[in-house]
């Protein structure tokens, strides 16, 4: 941003500006009022939308089982009652951090005392031309998801989709086309699916899932060659040459930090904050997708992309804003539904952990893994009642008999909830 213009606004001085109007940002806004924070808070957000519910973007919204518009959080009025000023289709273009204002894409300037980044992060691309990018999807954004939407909705299916990813979105897009009767082709370049965040069984169970689903796998893969064809994609896939419908793209997602760029603590990896959410600049916080809490309870330096990171970072960082008690204490948890398998899990995988299996039958499959005689991490398919246990067991830091895990002959609530 030129210069250091003076704030458009006087009273703008004393306010809280929150930039990015998404599951962290939405809900800061409602803590602060609801933690009794009077001043003027402000919500800068660049989509056409009320802030609304990222998750069925994969998964129900594809499938017509939730209409898009049921995916907002609250009405309008809602934030106008709570005296929260909610801009929408307002992009925030730049930041001069000596003079506390924004840069708005409208050309304005807005200052603020305290800042809050909820910025979250966009889907990665690829580099492809522009013919296939047309061809291509995304699934970040309302506007991105209606446009597959409408594609799977329009058919013809006689040419496969190909999802290029085998992590979490990928995964449920795929599951959500062969549901609505698309061939499906995932082509992913590790060794196997969801590769970073689940432990190898996980990973294992869902591959074969997916193919029983009639999905084609393919692992340890690149996609290449890609260009455009009259009515799709053509693409090599160990060594085959395919004809495709159009390409989902599901690689992972870049942080939005442009319009920090030339201040201190600009990173195009994430905003490093403290335990508080702060930023090393003391007026500006980072919550959300966009941000690397250094000091997190089994997640310390990491970079979480969840609804729980979102709504956890967004009380803290409102407590710490107004003086309040901090939220009770949290592992990181996580959720990904998968034709019928809703995989839940809580703290991080990490191979270091000794991992327990315990197959329950039917078709549910609890992971649990310990460091001596702590419960650190829960991965569970189909058991909402182990994972309700794991939770507790890993925010409550119990300490339990690691070696009698297995026994499936008892139930997990009896082995780990004991006293
Ligand atoms: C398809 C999909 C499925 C998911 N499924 C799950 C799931 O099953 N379980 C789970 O736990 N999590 C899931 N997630 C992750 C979860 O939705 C995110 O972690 C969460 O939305 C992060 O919230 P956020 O506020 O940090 O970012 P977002 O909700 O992305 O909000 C950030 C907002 O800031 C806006 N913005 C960016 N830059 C600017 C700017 N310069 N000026 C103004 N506004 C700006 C963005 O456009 C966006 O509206 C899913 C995400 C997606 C995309």
């Amino acid at each position: 941003m030129p210069g250091s213009a003076l704030p458009d606004h006087e009273e703008t001085m004393s306010k809280i500006v929150i930039v990015g109007a998404g599951q962290a940002g939405s809900q800061c806004a409602l803590s602060l009022r609801q933690m009794g924070f009077e001043g003027s808070i402000t919500i800068l957000g660049d989509e056409s939308h009320l802030p609304y519910d990222r998750p069925p973007l994969s998964k129900a919204v594809l499938k017509s089982e939730l209409e898009i518009e049921r995916t907002v959080f609250r009405p309008a009025a809602v934030y106008a009652d709570q005296g929260i000023e909610l801009r929408t289709d307002c992009s925030v273009s730049g930041i001069d951090q000596a003079a506390k204002t924004l840069a708005l894409s409208d050309g304005s300037h807005m200052g603020y005392e305290t800042l809050i980044v909820a910025t979250g992060a966009r889907a990665r691309s690829m580099p492809l031309s522009d013919a296939v990018l047309e061809r291509s999807y995304f699934v970040r954004s309302w506007d991105e998801s209606l446009a597959l939407k409408a594609k799977l909705e329009a058919g013809p299916k006689d040419k496969p989709l190909v999802v290029i990813g085998g992590g979490f979105i990928g995964l449920e897009v795929a599951a959500s086309a062969r549901l609505m009767g698309w061939p499906v082709i995932i082509v992913e370049a590790d060794q196997r699916l969801m590769g970073r965040a689940v432990h190898p069984r996980i990973s294992e169970l869902c591959l074969e899932k997916h193919r029983a689903e009639g999905a084609r796998v393919e692992l340890n893969t690149m996609s290449g060659d890609i260009e455009a064809t009259a009515d799709g994609v053509a693409l090599t896939v160990n060594g085959e040459r395919i004809e495709a419908a159009g390409l989902v793209i599901g690689i992972g997602a870049l942080v939005n930090t442009d319009f920090l760029e030339g201040s201190s603590i600009y990173s195009d990896r994430g905003l490093v904050t403290d335990a508080a959410q702060r930023t090393s600049d003391p007026d500006i916080y980072a919550i959300g997708d966009v941000a690397i809490c250094e000091d997190r309870y089994l997640a310390s330096g990491v970079r979480l992309e969840s609804v729980q990171n979102a709504i956890y970072g967004a009380k803290i960082c409102a407590a710490a804003i107004t003086g309040s008690a901090e939220p009770r204490l949290e592992a990181p948890w996580f959720w990904t539904d998968q034709y019928d398998y809703s995989l839940q899990m809580v703290g991080l995988y990490s191979p270091e952990l000794t991992w327990i299996e315990r197959d329950n039958g039917q078709g549910s499959v609890t992971l649990i893994g310990v460091d001596g005689d702590q419960i650190k991490a829960g991965q569970v398919i189909n058991s909402a009642q182990d994972f309700a246990v794991m939770r507790r067991a890993v925010d409550m830091q119990l300490a339990v008999d690691a070696a009698s895990l297995s026994d499936t002959s008892q139930k997990l609530k009896s082995l780990v909830l004991k006293k």
